[in-house]
């Protein structure tokens, strides 16, 4: 079989919740929108209910459901996006808690569901999602009067504890949050990091459940091998892969593995020897010539002995690392993990 095995560490999730609830005296929640940022909604949401939370964040309503299938009755379940039109009957059934985003979203919550929970977001000063200063002043007493169950707000730039947009925004949100009884949450993983000053009421981590930065004691959570399909010899003078954009200057002895840029495995990240490499008992064996859709060409010369499988993420190399190479963040690895793998589930 030439699939890979993507093996994602239940213990070690549960692990990282704990540890990033221990950072605060505030309810820690836990975002999984994106299907879990890639690793698996049910087993995610399932593994965090267990270590403790009680409050889930999600963007889109589907991904809603799709959580309250796993977990059953009880835990909250967020959603970003807030009350789009149509979504009344979803929210409704599974039980979830729309995000109020703007006076347009707040009329269709109370029309379509009176009396179902629902928080609100503000904009502090990303302008993404939530309602601004004006719209909320306007607002405000109408929407506290039905008592929403949590007042919100995002960082934009809490990945960069020295931001002077950090203490801007944390100012706005109290600012607009001044004298409300609902409960506040601003902070997501980094704004845990900055300190108490962010916590509010409750926490909003997700990288860093999964093993991200910028919580850099995070254990890692994913790890990912890549079976070896095939071995040759290869002659000074001759080329590897698409564009022949790798000459062998020495003999060389290069392992195809199973896995490629259909995979989420960025084609950015390989092609030079000082990047992204493949690992097998902490020596690493560097990518050579192009990542191709289904396959990966590494350079195996210095192993005695090829190995059944080569590992690319696991505790040596983090999705970090590769997010490095190939110019990118941490989350877009996670979240750009393909559909082929064969997932274990590890506690
Ligand atoms: C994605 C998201 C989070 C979680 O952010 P991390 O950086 O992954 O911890 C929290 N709140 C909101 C509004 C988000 O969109």
């Amino acid at each position: 079989m030439s699939t890979a095995t993507l093996t994602i560490d239940l213990t070690a999730l549960a692990d990282n919740w704990r540890a990033l609830d221990r950072l605060s005296d505030s309810e820690t929640g836990a975002v999984v929108k994106a299907d879990g940022y890639g690793l698996g909604v049910a087993q995610v949401g399932t593994a965090l209910a267990e270590a403790g939370a009680r409050q889930f964040f999600v963007a889109q309503a589907e991904e809603g459901l799709a959580l309250r299938r796993a977990l059953g009755h009880g835990p909250v379940i967020n959603v970003f996006s807030g009350h789009m039109a149509g979504d009344a009957e979803l929210i409704r059934s599974a039980e979830l808690t729309p995000m109020i985003n703007s006076t347009e979203q707040l009329l269709r919550q109370v029309e379509t569901l009176p009396g179902h929970l629902f928080g609100i977001q503000l904009d502090s000063g990303m302008n993404r999602l939530g309602m601004e200063l004006a719209e909320w002043a306007a607002l405000r007493d109408i929407a506290l009067a039905q008592q929403p169950s949590l007042v919100m707000s995002h960082l934009a730039c809490a990945d960069e504890p020295d931001h002077p947009m950090n203490a801007a925004q944390l100012s706005a949100f109290r600012e607009m949050t001044q004298g409300i009884e609902a409960p506040r949450s601003l902070a997501a993983t980094g704004g845990i990091l900055l300190g108490s000053d962010y916590h509010f009421d409750v926490t909003r981590p997700g990288v860093g459940l999964y093993g991200g930065l910028p919580f850099a004691d995070a254990r890692p959570v994913v790890t990912l091998d890549l079976p070896v399909i095939q071995t040759r010899e290869v002659a000074p003078g001759e080329t590897v892969g698409y564009g022949n954009s790798w000459t062998a200057a020495a003999s060389t002895t290069v392992a195809t593995v199973s896995g490629g840029y259909a995979d989420g495995l960025l084609r950015a990240m390989g092609n030079a020897t000082d990047r992204a490499g493949l690992y097998h008992d902490g020596q690493r064996l560097p990518i050579l010539g192009r990542v191709s859709m289904d396959l990966i060409t590494v350079d195996v010369t210095q192993l005695s002995e090829v190995p059944d499988r080569l590992q690319l993420l696991g505790t040596t190399q983090t999705v970090d690392d590769l997010a490095d190479w190939a110019g990118t963040i941490g989350y877009e690895v996670l979240t750009g993990l393909g559909t082929r793998y064969e997932r274990h589930y590890r506690r």
